[in-house]
């Protein structure tokens, strides 16, 4: 089974989906971790990637459909992914249909993660990383038990370049240009789930994650 992630960055789709490959025992793959990964790695790829991420911009869809097209080669996508911030355009829709046909597959269900733009700005601000295993921590929410220092890890908690503020409204503006072809891509396909979340909607990612599961169980 592929599930397709759509939701603007911050949306609380990274937490959903891991929960939901892990439960459903599919893999979980970002491609905003596959960049981040190579950039700390300082492959060709992650020097590529940098410029366009520090911006908060798209990295080129040639660029990242070969990294995704790679990253499905790998065994444990035997029995299915949860897509994480792929596709990101139309053309990348396209391809990913084309992929997975070639697997014998296809897109089972396209997960919508609607939440307000104000929460969004908020949460990102708050948002902290390790450097060292990547784990995320809200200063105001889930802050970790020493400040500045992953409970995981040990390793040093830092703000990415593309969570300051500047960047994060360059993020949303871009996901916006984007997220109604998106949305229409998976709704034409009749398989687009909508789930309304955040503060507003007392919904966590949790919560999202365990009704998109029952909804696929029932
Ligand atoms: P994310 O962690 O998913 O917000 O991704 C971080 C950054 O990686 C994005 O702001 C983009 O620069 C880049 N990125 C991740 N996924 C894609 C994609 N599907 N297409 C283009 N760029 C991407």
């Amino acid at each position: 089974m592929f599930i397709v992630l759509l939701g603007a960055p911050g949306s609380g789709k990274g937490t959903a989906g891991k929960i939901i490959a892990e439960d459903l025992k599919l893999a979980h793959i970002s491609t905003g971790d596959l960049f981040r990964e190579n950039l700390k790695n300082e492959t060709e790829l992650g020097k590529e990637a940098k410029q366009y991420m520090d911006k908060g911009e798209l990295v080129p869809d040639e660029v990242t459909i070969k990294m995704l097209k790679e990253r499905l080669k790998a065994n444990d996508v035997a029995n299915g992914a949860v897509l994480d911030g792929f596709p990101r355009t139309g053309v990348q829709a396209i391809s990913l249909d084309n992929m997975l046909a070639e697997m014998d597959a296809k897109v089972d269900m396209a997960l919508n993660i609607d939440v307000p733009f104000d929460e969004i700005v908020e949460r990102i601000a708050n948002r902290r990383s390790c450097r060292g295993c990547g784990e995320i921590y809200n200063v105001v929410f889930s802050p970790s038990k020493v400040e500045g220092v992953c409970d995981k890890c040990g390793g040093e908690l830092y703000q990415r370049e593309d969570q300051k503020p500047e960047v994060v409204e360059n993020r949303l503006k871009v996901y916006s240009e984007s997220a109604e072809e998106l949305i229409k891509h998976y709704e034409n396909a009749g398989i687009l789930y909508n789930a309304k979340a955040g503060d507003k909607h007392k919904k966590t990612s949790y919560d999202v994650a365990k009704e998109v599961e029952a909804y696929i169980n029932k």
